[in-house]
């Protein structure tokens, strides 16, 4: 069973869901990481990911999703952690 976490922005309703973990079918745990470089969440299978967004490779794992990130969208720091569930 893997993890749904969601991200809302407060300032401009921009929201995104990753979905985490193991699935029924999946064989690679994913997980989300952040881009020390620009902030950007990517959810990756892989153990040393590159940002989708500055191609850097220096992304960290998150753990904690209880802080406030940048939006991907207005470049805001109203970006919360807003939506949890599971899927399989
Ligand atoms: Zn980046
Ligand atoms: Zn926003």
């Amino acid at each position: 069973m893997g993890e749904i976490v969601g991200f809302v922005c407060f300032k401009c309703n921009y929201e995104k869901s990753y979905f985490l973990g193991l699935g029924f079918r999946n064989t690679k745990e994913k997980k989300l990481y952040e881009c020390v470089n620009c902030k950007a969440l990517k959810a990756s299978v892989l153990s040393i990911p590159k940002c989708s967004k500055c191609k850097n490779s220096s992304l960290i794992k998150l753990d904690d999703y209880e802080k406030n990130f940048n939006c991907p969208k207005c470049n805001s720091e109203n970006y919360n952690f807003g939506i949890s569930g599971c899927w399989d």
